[in-house]
Formats: structure tokens, sequence, C-alpha cells
């Protein structure tokens, strides 16, 4: 039993056949999905996703790259989907500098109140950090919430050092298994067995031998596989801790 703690299962690349593949990861042994939110609209749809499967939980949040027009007015109606009782933590959330989409300081500033939204609201936050590890850090280090990971963690084994420390969790996709991931496998290695999560970031980031293909959240068996081999565990072994992992992380 596998949990893909963040897949984009609302984005427009499932329109034609959603349920489907909702109902054969199901069959597949993905037996928990936290469909992640990016705007506010994906974050509506999110939540109407995770009302309809028992096995699907949302988070609520605007991307950085989808942050540049966010009003008050967004902030409110993410912290009004929050209270949803399947909505389970605050996210994605955080900054990106690789495409820029979003000027910098407006990016800080909307990363910011929702890592202050999160903390009133007692919930854990999914951080997206791309080509923009030193800021991240520092927002982290300045607002701290009561739980966090960073998704899809790109950093140095010295940044995720510091990140234990705050008490944040690592979240690992198919990139591992990319043939230039040694940097994160000596970090998969290092890293204890309960700040670990696993995810697909469908229908992003699909894992070889699928790489360029659109992803889907049967394919975290993969990343649990890659990661069981750098940790000398059993596939087994991974899906349970991460399980466990993903359970108490956002409280399910
Ligand atoms: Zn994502």
């Amino acid at each position: 039993m596998l949990f893909d703690t963040h897949a984009h299962l609302t984005d427009e690349a499932f329109d034609g056949d959603r349920a489907d593949v909702l109902h054969r990861i199901r069959e597949n042994g993905v037996s928990l999905l936290l469909n992640a939110g990016s705007s506010v609209r994906s974050s509506e749809d999110s939540v109407k996703l995770a009302e309809e499967y028992d096995f699907i939980y949302a988070s609520v949040g605007v991307h950085p790259e989808d942050c540049k027009d966010m009003t008050s007015n967004d902030l409110q109606k993410i912290a009004a989907l929050a209270q949803n009782k399947k909505a389970v933590a605050v996210g994605e959330i955080g900054l990106d500098y690789h495409y820029d989409f979003t000027p910098r300081d407006v990016q800080k500033r909307h990363f910011s109140e929702q890592l202050e939204l999160a903390r009133e609201l007692d919930l854990p936050v999914i951080i997206h950090d791309r080509e923009a590890h030193g800021d991240t850090l520092e927002i982290v280090k300045k607002i701290k919430v009561q739980r966090g990971v960073f998704h899809c963690y790109s950093g140095s084994l010295e940044m995720a050092k510091e990140l234990l420390g705050l008490g944040y969790l690592l979240s690992f996709t198919g990139v591992i298994t990319f043939k230039n991931a040694a940097r994160s496998h000596e970090i998969v290695k290092w890293l204890p067995d309960d700040k670990i999560m696993i995810e697909t970031d469908s229908p992003y980031l699909s894992p070889e031998p699928l790489r360029g293909k659109r992803n889907d959240p049967g394919n975290v068996r993969l990343v649990a596989q890659k990661i069981a081999e750098i940790k000398g565990k059993t596939l087994q072994e991974i899906a349970a801790l991460t399980m466990k992992n993903g359970r108490e992380f956002f409280n399910i």
C-alpha cells in the first residue's frame, strides 16, 4: 500500500480519463493520495475531488508561478477552503526562480503570508523551492510552522541538515530515478527513516523508464523502489515507512 503525497489529478492532463486513472491506481496499490492545489481555482478543484473520493485528501495554496496577481481576497478564499475537513495542508507554496514568472519580492510576500496562514490554522505546509534555496531557507527560518515538507527536494545535504533541524521532512519524486541524481541519492541514503516521504508530482516528472510521458500516481511505486535500492531496504519496508510518515504528517 502506497501513499503518493503530492500529485495534481485536477490538472487538465487528466480531463479525458480522470476516473479511469483513479480507479486503476487504487487497484495498483495506491491507497492514499494527496492532491496539491497550486492556485485558488485548483485548490477549489482539489477540495472537490477529495470530497468525492475517500482515499484522496487535498492541500490548498497558491504556487509561486501563480501568485503574480494574488490578492488578499484570494488569501481569504484559501483560508476558507482550508476549513474543509479533507483539506489537510497549505500548499504548494514557495519560491520559483527558474522561470521568474512572478517578481521575486511578490513571490516572497505571498509565500510568507501563506506560511503565516498555515501557522494560524495549525496545518502542515508543502513547500516548492526551485532554484531559490537561499531565500526559501531564510523565510522558513523566520516564519516557523508546526510541520512542513520540502516537496521534490533539490537542495544540498547541508541544507537538508538545516531543514531537519527546523523540523522539516523531505519528499522525493521520480527525479531520483534520473541519471544525474547522484546528489539526491546521497541525501536519501543519509536521511533518517522518519523524515522521508514519496510523491509523483503527476502529471509531471515521470520516473525512468517513463520519462517524458504523462505521470500518474501509480508510478509512486517506482520512486519507492528506487529509495529501497538506495537505502538497502525492501519495497515493502519503504512503502510502510513512507505511509506512516505521510499519515502522521498530514494527520490522516
Ligand atoms: Zn506540484
